[in-house]
Protein backbone atom coordinates (compact mmCIF):
# COMPACT_ATOMS: atom_id res chain seq x y z
CA UNK A 1 0.00 0.00 0.00
CA UNK A 2 1.29 3.71 -0.48
CA UNK A 3 1.91 5.55 2.38
CA UNK A 4 0.61 9.19 2.59
CA UNK A 5 3.73 10.53 2.32
CA UNK A 6 4.79 8.68 -1.10
CA UNK A 7 1.39 9.97 -2.34
CA UNK A 8 2.40 13.47 -1.48
CA UNK A 9 5.82 13.03 -3.41
CA UNK A 10 3.70 12.35 -6.33
CA UNK A 11 2.06 15.91 -6.42
CA UNK A 12 1.85 17.90 -9.24
CA UNK A 13 1.98 21.41 -7.08
CA UNK A 14 1.26 24.59 -9.13
CA UNK A 15 3.79 27.42 -8.16
CA UNK A 16 1.97 29.07 -4.95
CA UNK A 17 1.86 32.34 -7.09
CA UNK A 18 -1.07 30.46 -9.36
CA UNK A 19 -2.91 29.36 -6.31
CA UNK A 20 -3.21 33.23 -4.81
CA UNK A 21 -3.80 33.93 -8.61
CA UNK A 22 -7.20 31.64 -8.18
CA UNK A 23 -7.52 33.89 -5.26
CA UNK A 24 -7.36 36.77 -7.02
CA UNK A 25 -4.48 37.76 -4.99
CA UNK A 26 -1.21 39.19 -7.04
CA UNK A 27 2.07 38.67 -6.26
CA UNK A 28 2.39 41.93 -4.31
CA UNK A 29 -0.17 40.16 -2.04
CA UNK A 30 1.57 37.64 -1.08
CA UNK A 31 4.52 36.60 0.90
CA UNK A 32 6.29 33.36 -0.83
CA UNK A 33 8.32 31.11 1.04
CA UNK A 34 10.27 29.22 -1.53
CA UNK A 35 8.25 27.62 -4.75
CA UNK A 36 5.21 26.03 -3.10
CA UNK A 37 4.55 28.34 0.68
CA UNK A 38 3.19 31.92 1.15
CA UNK A 39 1.82 34.16 3.60
CA UNK A 40 -1.12 36.52 2.78
CA UNK A 41 0.37 39.81 3.48
CA UNK A 42 -0.97 42.24 6.02
CA UNK A 43 -1.41 44.78 3.55
CA UNK A 44 -3.80 42.30 1.20
CA UNK A 45 -5.50 41.33 4.22
CA UNK A 46 -6.64 44.56 5.42
CA UNK A 47 -8.14 45.13 2.05
CA UNK A 48 -10.48 42.17 1.95
CA UNK A 49 -12.67 43.99 5.22
CA UNK A 50 -15.29 45.27 3.04
CA UNK A 51 -16.37 42.06 1.05
CA UNK A 52 -19.03 39.27 1.44
CA UNK A 53 -18.29 36.50 2.98
CA UNK A 54 -18.98 33.25 1.44
CA UNK A 55 -20.55 29.80 3.02
CA UNK A 56 -18.66 28.51 6.03
CA UNK A 57 -18.85 24.68 6.21
CA UNK A 58 -17.74 23.05 9.72
CA UNK A 59 -16.65 19.02 9.66
CA UNK A 60 -16.48 17.60 12.97
CA UNK A 61 -17.09 13.99 13.90
CA UNK A 62 -18.22 11.58 16.08
CA UNK A 63 -16.59 10.40 19.44
CA UNK A 64 -13.35 8.97 17.63
CA UNK A 65 -11.19 5.92 18.00
CA UNK A 66 -7.36 6.72 18.99
CA UNK A 67 -6.25 6.66 15.56
CA UNK A 68 -8.67 9.80 14.49
CA UNK A 69 -11.68 9.23 11.79
CA UNK A 70 -10.28 11.72 8.96
CA UNK A 71 -12.01 14.95 9.63
CA UNK A 72 -8.95 16.67 8.65
CA UNK A 73 -9.01 13.63 5.42
CA UNK A 74 -12.96 14.27 5.05
CA UNK A 75 -12.51 18.17 5.11
CA UNK A 76 -9.67 18.21 2.42
CA UNK A 77 -11.61 16.15 0.15
CA UNK A 78 -14.84 18.13 0.79
CA UNK A 79 -13.28 21.27 -0.72
CA UNK A 80 -11.60 19.49 -3.79
CA UNK A 81 -14.98 17.79 -4.31
CA UNK A 82 -16.53 21.31 -3.60
CA UNK A 83 -14.12 22.78 -6.60
CA UNK A 84 -14.83 19.79 -8.92
CA UNK A 85 -18.81 20.44 -8.96
CA UNK A 86 -17.42 24.53 -9.84
CA UNK A 87 -17.77 25.83 -6.44
CA UNK A 88 -14.71 28.17 -5.54
CA UNK A 89 -13.58 26.23 -2.25
CA UNK A 90 -10.62 27.17 0.09
CA UNK A 91 -9.95 24.53 2.88
CA UNK A 92 -9.02 26.13 6.05
CA UNK A 93 -7.18 23.67 8.79
CA UNK A 94 -4.73 24.02 11.54
CA UNK A 95 -0.53 23.98 11.50
CA UNK A 96 0.57 20.62 13.15
CA UNK A 97 2.83 20.73 15.86
CA UNK A 98 6.42 19.72 15.32
CA UNK A 99 6.55 17.12 18.73
CA UNK A 100 4.08 14.70 18.09
CA UNK A 101 5.73 13.85 15.17
CA UNK A 102 9.12 12.12 16.58
CA UNK A 103 6.62 10.11 19.41
CA UNK A 104 3.77 8.47 17.25
CA UNK A 105 3.51 8.38 13.44
CA UNK A 106 0.68 10.35 12.23
CA UNK A 107 0.51 13.84 9.92
CA UNK A 108 -2.27 16.92 10.37
CA UNK A 109 -2.42 17.25 6.49
CA UNK A 110 -4.50 14.89 5.46
CA UNK A 111 -4.82 11.20 4.32
CA UNK A 112 -4.35 9.28 1.28
CA UNK A 113 -5.54 11.44 -1.89
CA UNK A 114 -7.10 13.96 0.62
CA UNK A 115 -4.26 15.87 1.22
CA UNK A 116 -2.56 19.43 1.74
CA UNK A 117 0.71 19.49 0.33
CA UNK A 118 4.03 19.81 1.10
CA UNK A 119 2.99 17.69 3.75
CA UNK A 120 6.36 17.01 5.03
CA UNK A 121 6.74 20.78 5.85
CA UNK A 122 3.43 21.64 6.94
CA UNK A 123 4.28 18.90 9.59
CA UNK A 124 7.99 20.49 10.63
CA UNK A 125 8.84 24.05 11.01
CA UNK A 126 6.58 25.10 7.74
CA UNK A 127 6.62 29.03 7.76
CA UNK A 128 7.52 29.39 11.60
CA UNK A 129 4.63 30.70 13.04
CA UNK A 130 4.89 27.83 15.83
CA UNK A 131 8.64 29.12 16.68
CA UNK A 132 7.54 32.99 16.51
CA UNK A 133 4.89 31.67 19.06
CA UNK A 134 7.37 30.08 21.41
CA UNK A 135 9.02 32.95 21.14
CA UNK A 136 6.53 35.47 22.00
CA UNK A 137 5.52 33.08 25.46
CA UNK A 138 9.08 32.81 26.60
CA UNK A 139 9.85 35.88 26.35
CA UNK A 140 7.24 36.59 28.69
CA UNK A 141 8.31 34.56 30.72
CA UNK A 142 11.70 35.93 30.92
CA UNK A 143 10.45 39.17 31.84
CA UNK A 144 8.35 37.70 34.98
CA UNK A 145 11.76 36.50 36.33
CA UNK A 146 13.27 39.58 35.34
CA UNK A 147 10.92 42.14 37.20
CA UNK A 148 11.24 39.23 40.42
CA UNK A 149 15.69 39.69 40.03
CA UNK A 150 14.89 43.48 39.71
CA UNK A 151 13.09 44.23 42.74
CA UNK A 152 9.27 42.71 42.12
CA UNK A 153 7.55 46.39 41.77
CA UNK A 154 4.41 44.72 40.76
CA UNK A 155 4.71 42.33 44.44
CA UNK A 156 3.98 39.71 42.33
CA UNK A 157 3.48 36.63 44.72
CA UNK A 158 6.27 34.33 43.48
CA UNK A 159 4.14 31.01 44.90
CA UNK A 160 1.45 32.48 42.11
CA UNK A 161 3.16 32.52 39.08
CA UNK A 162 0.39 30.74 36.71
CA UNK A 163 2.43 31.73 33.45
CA UNK A 164 4.62 28.81 32.44
CA UNK A 165 7.16 28.12 29.70
CA UNK A 166 6.36 26.49 26.48
CA UNK A 167 8.81 24.92 23.38
CA UNK A 168 7.44 22.92 20.62
CA UNK A 169 8.50 19.33 21.73
CA UNK A 170 7.29 16.07 23.73
CA UNK A 171 9.45 16.20 26.13
CA UNK A 172 7.82 14.98 30.29
CA UNK A 173 11.25 15.53 31.86
CA UNK A 174 10.52 19.68 31.97
CA UNK A 175 6.68 19.37 33.26
CA UNK A 176 7.58 19.96 36.73
CA UNK A 177 11.19 21.53 36.95
CA UNK A 178 12.54 24.29 39.83
CA UNK A 179 14.26 27.32 38.24
CA UNK A 180 16.31 29.93 39.11
CA UNK A 181 19.03 27.49 41.35
CA UNK A 182 22.20 28.31 41.32
CA UNK A 183 22.99 31.66 43.95
CA UNK A 184 21.92 35.55 44.17
CA UNK A 185 23.27 36.37 40.21
CA UNK A 186 20.43 33.83 38.99
CA UNK A 187 17.45 35.42 40.72
CA UNK A 188 14.90 33.73 42.92
CA UNK A 189 14.26 29.84 42.70
CA UNK A 190 10.62 28.54 42.41
CA UNK A 191 8.59 26.10 40.60
CA UNK A 192 7.29 25.88 37.24
CA UNK A 193 8.05 23.82 34.27
CA UNK A 194 7.12 23.43 30.57
CA UNK A 195 4.16 22.88 28.55
CA UNK A 196 4.15 22.01 24.82
CA UNK A 197 3.57 25.36 22.28
CA UNK A 198 -0.27 24.51 21.15
CA UNK A 199 -0.74 24.59 24.65
CA UNK A 200 0.00 28.23 24.69
CA UNK A 201 -2.16 31.21 25.66
CA UNK A 202 -0.44 32.68 23.09
CA UNK A 203 -1.43 29.95 20.43
CA UNK A 204 -4.75 30.71 21.14
CA UNK A 205 -4.77 34.52 21.41
CA UNK A 206 -3.20 34.26 17.57
CA UNK A 207 -5.72 32.12 16.90
CA UNK A 208 -8.55 34.26 18.02
CA UNK A 209 -7.32 37.96 16.76
CA UNK A 210 -9.22 40.12 14.43
CA UNK A 211 -5.78 41.80 13.11
CA UNK A 212 -2.63 43.36 14.84
CA UNK A 213 -4.14 45.77 17.21
CA UNK A 214 -6.37 43.16 18.36
CA UNK A 215 -3.79 40.78 18.88
CA UNK A 216 -1.66 43.58 20.53
CA UNK A 217 -4.55 43.85 23.18
CA UNK A 218 -4.97 40.42 23.61
CA UNK A 219 -1.50 39.92 24.47
CA UNK A 220 -1.38 42.65 26.97
CA UNK A 221 -5.12 41.26 28.63
CA UNK A 222 -2.40 37.87 29.31
CA UNK A 223 -3.06 37.04 33.20
CA UNK A 224 0.86 34.97 34.44
CA UNK A 225 0.53 35.70 37.93
CA UNK A 226 -1.32 37.12 41.46
CA UNK A 227 0.14 39.40 43.74
CA UNK A 228 0.43 38.75 47.60
CA UNK A 229 -3.38 40.38 47.81
CA UNK A 230 -4.45 38.19 44.68
CA UNK A 231 -4.48 41.02 42.27
CA UNK A 232 -3.99 40.25 38.63
CA UNK A 233 -0.69 40.87 37.02
CA UNK A 234 -0.63 41.11 33.20
CA UNK A 235 1.90 41.34 30.43
CA UNK A 236 1.06 44.85 30.13
CA UNK A 237 1.66 45.56 33.66
CA UNK A 238 5.43 43.87 32.52
CA UNK A 239 5.13 46.26 29.66
CA UNK A 240 5.68 42.85 27.06
CA UNK A 241 2.60 43.21 25.05
CA UNK A 242 4.41 45.43 22.56
CA UNK A 243 7.68 43.33 22.05
CA UNK A 244 5.52 40.19 21.89
CA UNK A 245 3.64 41.92 19.19
CA UNK A 246 6.46 42.22 17.24
CA UNK A 247 7.74 38.81 17.42
CA UNK A 248 3.98 37.74 16.06
CA UNK A 249 3.39 40.07 13.59
CA UNK A 250 4.84 37.86 10.93
CA UNK A 251 3.08 35.00 12.27
CA UNK A 252 -0.43 36.50 11.93
CA UNK A 253 -0.45 36.27 8.59
CA UNK A 254 -2.14 33.13 7.26
CA UNK A 255 -0.20 30.74 5.21
CA UNK A 256 -1.52 29.40 2.07
CA UNK A 257 -1.07 26.12 0.44
CA UNK A 258 -2.48 23.68 -2.03
CA UNK A 259 -4.37 20.26 -2.26
CA UNK A 260 -3.14 17.33 -4.35
CA UNK A 261 -5.86 18.63 -6.51
CA UNK A 262 -4.29 22.00 -6.35
CA UNK A 263 -7.13 23.85 -4.60
CA UNK A 264 -6.11 26.41 -2.05
CA UNK A 265 -6.09 25.63 1.48
CA UNK A 266 -4.98 28.08 4.37
CA UNK A 267 -3.12 26.19 7.28
CA UNK A 268 -2.71 28.84 9.95
CA UNK A 269 -2.51 28.34 13.44
CA UNK A 270 -3.17 24.73 15.51
CA UNK A 271 -4.43 25.63 19.34
CA UNK A 272 -4.54 22.30 21.41
CA UNK A 273 -8.17 21.19 21.19
CA UNK A 274 -8.70 20.29 25.36
CA UNK A 275 -7.37 23.41 27.36
CA UNK A 276 -8.07 25.73 24.05
CA UNK A 277 -10.87 25.50 21.24
CA UNK A 278 -8.87 23.54 18.99
CA UNK A 279 -9.22 25.39 14.92
CA UNK A 280 -7.07 27.02 13.03
CA UNK A 281 -7.11 30.94 13.01
CA UNK A 282 -9.64 33.54 12.85
CA UNK A 283 -7.80 35.72 10.22
CA UNK A 284 -7.80 32.75 8.11
CA UNK A 285 -11.19 31.59 8.08
CA UNK A 286 -12.65 34.91 7.71
CA UNK A 287 -9.67 35.64 4.92
CA UNK A 288 -10.89 32.52 2.99
CA UNK A 289 -14.66 33.25 3.23
CA UNK A 290 -13.77 36.70 1.81
CA UNK A 291 -11.98 34.84 -1.30
CA UNK A 292 -13.64 32.26 -2.12
CA UNK A 293 -17.59 31.01 -2.20
CA UNK A 294 -17.64 27.96 0.21
CA UNK A 295 -14.94 27.04 3.20
CA UNK A 296 -14.66 24.39 4.22
CA UNK A 297 -13.26 23.81 8.08
CA UNK A 298 -12.55 21.31 10.68
CA UNK A 299 -12.88 21.40 14.49
CA UNK A 300 -10.64 19.27 16.97
CA UNK A 301 -11.67 15.99 18.44
CA UNK A 302 -15.60 15.00 18.45
CA UNK A 303 -18.21 17.09 17.91
CA UNK A 304 -19.43 17.66 21.61
CA UNK A 305 -15.82 19.01 22.16
CA UNK A 306 -14.49 20.49 18.73
CA UNK A 307 -17.90 21.74 17.49
CA UNK A 308 -18.91 23.37 20.58
CA UNK A 309 -15.95 25.29 21.13
CA UNK A 310 -15.82 26.09 17.24
CA UNK A 311 -19.30 27.43 17.54
CA UNK A 312 -19.61 28.83 21.25
CA UNK A 313 -16.06 30.48 20.97
CA UNK A 314 -14.60 30.67 17.67
CA UNK A 315 -17.86 31.75 16.32
CA UNK A 316 -19.12 33.35 19.01
CA UNK A 317 -15.96 35.76 19.25
CA UNK A 318 -15.61 36.66 15.32
CA UNK A 319 -19.16 37.03 14.62
CA UNK A 320 -19.12 33.79 12.32
CA UNK A 321 -22.27 31.65 11.32
CA UNK A 322 -21.56 28.09 9.48
CA UNK A 323 -24.17 27.41 6.97
CA UNK A 324 -24.24 23.66 7.62
CA UNK A 325 -22.30 20.73 9.10
CA UNK A 326 -20.69 17.36 7.94
CA UNK A 327 -20.68 15.00 10.54
CA UNK A 328 -18.20 12.21 10.10
CA UNK A 329 -18.40 8.93 11.14
CA UNK A 330 -16.25 5.35 10.22
CA UNK A 331 -17.40 1.93 10.50
CA UNK A 332 -14.69 1.21 12.97
CA UNK A 333 -15.66 4.08 15.26
CA UNK A 334 -18.84 3.20 15.85
CA UNK A 335 -17.67 -0.43 16.55
CA UNK A 336 -16.02 0.88 19.48
CA UNK A 337 -18.53 3.24 20.59
CA UNK A 338 -20.60 -0.07 20.24
CA UNK A 339 -18.14 -2.00 22.42
CA UNK A 340 -15.99 -3.17 20.33
CA UNK A 341 -12.36 -2.95 21.88
CA UNK A 342 -9.94 -1.63 19.84
CA UNK A 343 -7.72 -5.12 18.43
CA UNK A 344 -11.08 -6.36 17.31
CA UNK A 345 -12.10 -3.66 15.13
CA UNK A 346 -11.30 -5.51 11.99
CA UNK A 347 -13.81 -7.96 12.21
CA UNK A 348 -17.46 -7.34 10.89
CA UNK A 349 -19.82 -6.62 13.75
CA UNK A 350 -23.26 -5.20 12.21
CA UNK A 351 -24.72 -5.74 15.67
CA UNK A 352 -22.02 -3.17 17.69
CA UNK A 353 -22.27 -0.74 14.86
CA UNK A 354 -25.78 -0.33 15.65
CA UNK A 355 -25.44 0.49 18.82
CA UNK A 356 -22.64 2.76 18.32
CA UNK A 357 -24.40 4.30 16.34
CA UNK A 358 -26.42 6.17 19.26
CA UNK A 359 -23.60 8.32 19.62
CA UNK A 360 -24.22 9.77 16.01
CA UNK A 361 -27.69 10.17 17.13
CA UNK A 362 -26.39 12.72 20.08
CA UNK A 363 -24.08 14.36 17.92
CA UNK A 364 -26.22 15.09 14.92
CA UNK A 365 -29.39 15.89 17.96
CA UNK A 366 -26.72 18.30 19.31
CA UNK A 367 -25.55 20.14 16.15
CA UNK A 368 -29.32 20.53 14.91
CA UNK A 369 -29.41 22.23 18.35
CA UNK A 370 -27.30 24.58 17.43
CA UNK A 371 -29.68 24.94 14.17
CA UNK A 372 -26.95 23.92 11.37
CA UNK A 373 -28.54 21.72 8.87
CA UNK A 374 -26.20 18.19 9.06
CA UNK A 375 -25.33 15.50 7.39
CA UNK A 376 -22.65 11.87 7.82
CA UNK A 377 -20.05 11.40 5.94
CA UNK A 378 -19.19 7.86 6.33
CA UNK A 379 -15.43 7.96 5.67
CA UNK A 380 -14.62 4.45 3.99
CA UNK A 381 -12.32 2.56 4.68
CA UNK A 382 -11.64 -0.78 2.98
CA UNK A 383 -12.37 -3.29 5.73
CA UNK A 384 -15.86 -1.92 5.81
CA UNK A 385 -18.64 -4.56 5.08
CA UNK A 386 -21.75 -3.34 2.94
CA UNK A 387 -23.42 -4.90 5.90
CA UNK A 388 -21.80 -2.30 8.18
CA UNK A 389 -22.40 0.47 5.62
CA UNK A 390 -25.94 -0.36 5.40
CA UNK A 391 -26.50 -0.07 8.82
CA UNK A 392 -25.50 3.25 9.26
CA UNK A 393 -27.17 3.96 6.28
CA UNK A 394 -29.96 2.90 7.68
CA UNK A 395 -30.11 4.52 11.02
CA UNK A 396 -29.41 7.90 9.96
CA UNK A 397 -32.28 7.34 7.33
CA UNK A 398 -34.91 6.46 10.26
CA UNK A 399 -33.53 9.64 12.18
CA UNK A 400 -33.88 12.43 9.40
CA UNK A 401 -30.56 12.20 8.22
CA UNK A 402 -28.47 11.17 5.62
CA UNK A 403 -25.25 9.32 5.57
CA UNK A 404 -23.29 9.49 2.40
CA UNK A 405 -20.33 6.65 1.57
CA UNK A 406 -17.45 9.03 0.72
CA UNK A 407 -14.34 7.38 -0.57
CA UNK A 408 -11.99 10.61 -0.87
CA UNK A 409 -9.20 9.06 0.94
CA UNK A 410 -8.78 6.32 -2.14
CA UNK A 411 -9.86 8.63 -5.04
CA UNK A 412 -9.52 11.87 -4.09
CA UNK A 413 -12.31 15.14 -4.83
CA UNK A 414 -13.97 12.49 -6.71
CA UNK A 415 -14.86 10.45 -4.23
CA UNK A 416 -16.61 12.85 -2.20
CA UNK A 417 -19.09 14.70 -5.29
CA UNK A 418 -21.98 13.05 -3.10
CA UNK A 419 -21.08 14.62 -0.33
CA UNK A 420 -20.40 18.14 -1.57
CA UNK A 421 -23.85 17.90 -3.63
CA UNK A 422 -25.36 17.39 -0.27
CA UNK A 423 -23.66 19.94 1.25
CA UNK A 424 -24.41 22.71 -1.74
CA UNK A 425 -28.23 21.50 -1.17
CA UNK A 426 -27.90 22.12 2.32
CA UNK A 427 -26.25 25.68 2.33
CA UNK A 428 -28.19 26.79 -0.89
CA UNK A 429 -31.23 25.40 1.06
CA UNK A 430 -30.92 28.24 3.60
CA UNK A 431 -31.63 25.77 6.33
CA UNK A 432 -29.08 27.35 8.96
CA UNK A 433 -30.31 29.44 11.90
CA UNK A 434 -27.29 29.20 13.78
CA UNK A 435 -27.49 30.19 17.68
CA UNK A 436 -25.20 30.09 20.05
CA UNK A 437 -25.59 27.37 23.38
CA UNK A 438 -25.56 29.95 25.94
CA UNK A 439 -25.85 33.80 26.02
CA UNK A 440 -22.80 36.24 27.11
CA UNK A 441 -24.68 37.15 30.25
CA UNK A 442 -25.05 33.90 32.11
CA UNK A 443 -22.60 33.29 34.64
CA UNK A 444 -19.88 31.04 34.41
CA UNK A 445 -20.87 28.71 36.59
CA UNK A 446 -23.99 27.91 34.85
CA UNK A 447 -22.33 28.31 31.33
CA UNK A 448 -20.32 25.22 32.51
CA UNK A 449 -23.66 23.58 33.32
CA UNK A 450 -25.12 24.01 30.40
CA UNK A 451 -22.59 22.92 28.15
CA UNK A 452 -22.28 19.99 30.80
CA UNK A 453 -26.03 19.25 30.62
CA UNK A 454 -27.20 19.80 27.49
CA UNK A 455 -24.44 18.84 25.58
CA UNK A 456 -22.76 15.68 27.51
CA UNK A 457 -26.06 14.89 29.00
CA UNK A 458 -24.66 14.85 32.63
CA UNK A 459 -27.33 14.76 35.27
CA UNK A 460 -25.07 16.66 37.35
CA UNK A 461 -21.94 19.28 37.94
CA UNK A 462 -20.07 19.04 40.60
CA UNK A 463 -17.27 21.87 41.44
CA UNK A 464 -14.19 20.67 43.42
CA UNK A 465 -13.24 23.08 45.91
CA UNK A 466 -12.65 26.30 45.03
CA UNK A 467 -13.90 26.63 42.25
CA UNK A 468 -17.29 28.39 42.36
CA UNK A 469 -15.35 31.20 44.79
CA UNK A 470 -12.82 31.26 41.89
CA UNK A 471 -15.49 32.21 39.09
CA UNK A 472 -17.05 34.31 41.57
CA UNK A 473 -13.72 36.11 41.76
CA UNK A 474 -13.18 36.43 38.02
CA UNK A 475 -16.69 37.37 38.09
CA UNK A 476 -16.00 40.24 39.99
CA UNK A 477 -12.97 41.16 37.79
CA UNK A 478 -15.32 42.03 35.19
CA UNK A 479 -14.43 38.31 32.98
CA UNK A 480 -17.98 37.09 33.75
CA UNK A 481 -19.08 37.71 29.68
CA UNK A 482 -16.18 35.04 28.49
CA UNK A 483 -17.07 31.73 26.85
CA UNK A 484 -16.26 28.77 28.88
CA UNK A 485 -13.96 26.04 27.35
CA UNK A 486 -14.13 22.85 28.82
CA UNK A 487 -11.22 20.20 28.39
CA UNK A 488 -12.04 16.41 28.88
CA UNK A 489 -11.37 13.08 27.17
CA UNK A 490 -12.51 13.51 23.58
CA UNK A 491 -13.57 9.50 23.55
CA UNK A 492 -16.74 9.78 25.49
CA UNK A 493 -19.59 11.94 25.90
CA UNK A 494 -18.56 11.71 29.58
CA UNK A 495 -15.24 11.83 31.35
CA UNK A 496 -14.46 8.28 31.19
CA UNK A 497 -13.08 7.63 28.15
CA UNK A 498 -14.07 4.05 28.24
CA UNK A 499 -17.84 5.16 28.49
CA UNK A 500 -18.81 4.77 25.15
CA UNK A 501 -21.99 5.51 22.88
CA UNK A 502 -24.50 7.90 24.07
CA UNK A 503 -24.25 7.56 28.33
CA UNK A 504 -26.31 9.85 30.17
CA UNK A 505 -27.07 10.29 34.17
CA UNK A 506 -23.18 11.00 35.00
CA UNK A 507 -21.75 13.11 36.97
CA UNK A 508 -19.09 15.97 35.45
CA UNK A 509 -16.47 16.98 38.52
CA UNK A 510 -14.89 19.87 37.52
CA UNK A 511 -11.71 20.13 39.01
CA UNK A 512 -9.66 22.97 38.52
CA UNK A 513 -10.85 26.96 36.28
CA UNK A 514 -7.97 28.79 34.79
CA UNK A 515 -8.61 32.55 33.29
CA UNK A 516 -7.41 33.05 29.86
CA UNK A 517 -7.79 36.73 29.65
CA UNK A 518 -5.99 37.42 26.72
CA UNK A 519 -7.99 34.59 24.09
CA UNK A 520 -10.72 35.59 25.67
CA UNK A 521 -12.32 32.34 27.78
CA UNK A 522 -12.20 30.48 31.20
CA UNK A 523 -11.11 26.66 30.87
CA UNK A 524 -12.65 24.21 33.20
CA UNK A 525 -10.96 21.47 33.58
CA UNK A 526 -13.19 18.05 33.80
CA UNK A 527 -10.75 14.97 33.99
CA UNK A 528 -6.82 14.21 33.90
CA UNK A 529 -5.10 16.79 31.39
CA UNK A 530 -1.70 16.42 29.75
CA UNK A 531 -0.08 19.68 28.52
CA UNK A 532 3.49 18.39 27.92
CA UNK A 533 3.05 15.21 26.23
CA UNK A 534 6.38 12.55 26.58
CA UNK A 535 8.21 10.24 23.93
CA UNK A 536 6.61 6.45 23.46
CA UNK A 537 9.24 3.69 24.30
CA UNK A 538 10.54 3.68 20.52
CA UNK A 539 9.77 7.25 19.24
CA UNK A 540 9.40 7.40 15.70
CA UNK A 541 12.14 9.68 15.90
CA UNK A 542 14.36 6.13 15.78
CA UNK A 543 13.63 5.45 12.59
CA UNK A 544 13.79 9.25 10.87
CA UNK A 545 16.20 10.48 8.35
CA UNK A 546 17.19 11.32 4.85
CA UNK A 547 17.21 8.97 2.06
CA UNK A 548 20.06 9.19 -0.22
CA UNK A 549 18.27 11.66 -2.46
CA UNK A 550 17.88 13.60 0.50
CA UNK A 551 14.00 13.29 0.88
CA UNK A 552 12.27 12.73 4.50
CA UNK A 553 12.21 8.72 5.15
CA UNK A 554 10.06 7.20 8.36
CA UNK A 555 8.00 10.73 9.16
CA UNK A 556 4.40 9.28 8.08
P1 LIG B 1 -8.63 13.38 12.20
O1 LIG B 1 -8.52 14.71 11.53
O2 LIG B 1 -10.04 13.01 12.49
O3 LIG B 1 -7.74 13.24 13.38
P2 LIG B 1 -7.18 12.42 9.89
O4 LIG B 1 -7.94 12.92 8.71
O5 LIG B 1 -5.94 13.13 10.24
O6 LIG B 1 -8.14 12.28 11.16
O7 LIG B 1 -6.89 10.88 9.63
C1 LIG B 1 -6.24 10.07 10.59
C2 LIG B 1 -5.47 8.98 9.88
O8 LIG B 1 -6.38 8.07 9.27
C3 LIG B 1 -4.57 9.49 8.76
O9 LIG B 1 -3.35 8.82 8.83
C4 LIG B 1 -5.30 9.15 7.49
O10 LIG B 1 -4.41 8.89 6.42
C5 LIG B 1 -6.06 7.91 7.89
N1 LIG B 1 -7.33 7.78 7.15
C6 LIG B 1 -8.30 8.70 7.06
N2 LIG B 1 -9.32 8.25 6.31
C7 LIG B 1 -8.97 7.00 5.91
C8 LIG B 1 -9.62 6.00 5.10
N3 LIG B 1 -10.82 6.21 4.58
N4 LIG B 1 -8.96 4.84 4.92
C9 LIG B 1 -7.74 4.63 5.47
N5 LIG B 1 -7.09 5.52 6.22
C10 LIG B 1 -7.69 6.70 6.45
MG1 LIG C 1 -7.48 16.44 12.08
Amino acid sequence: MTTDIQIARTARKLPIVDIAARLGLGEGDILRYGADKAKIAHHALNGLTDRPRGHLVLVTAINPTPAGEGKTTTTVGLGDALNRIGKRTTICIREASLGPNFGMKGGAAGGGHAQIVPMEEMNLHFTGDFHAITAAHNLLAAMIDNHIYWGNDLDIDTRRITWRRVMDMNDRALRDIVVGLGGVSNGFSRQTGFDITVASEVMAILCLAHDLDDLHARLGRIVVAYTRDRRPVTARDLRADGAMTVLLRDALQPNLVQTLENNPALVHGGPFANIAHGCNSVIATDTALRLSDYVVTEAGFGADLGAEKFLDIKCRLAGLAPAAAVLVATVRALKMNGGVAREDLGTENVAAVVRGCANLGRHLENLRGFGLPVTVALNHFLGDSAAEIAAVQDYCARHGSTAILCQHWARGGAGAEELARRVVDMVEGGGADFRTLYPDSMSLWQKIETICTRIYRAAHVEALSGVRAQLDLWEEGGHGHLPVCIAKTQYSFSTDPDLRGAPEGHVIPVREVRLNAGAGFVVAICGEIMTMPGLPRHPAAETIGLNDMGQIEGLF
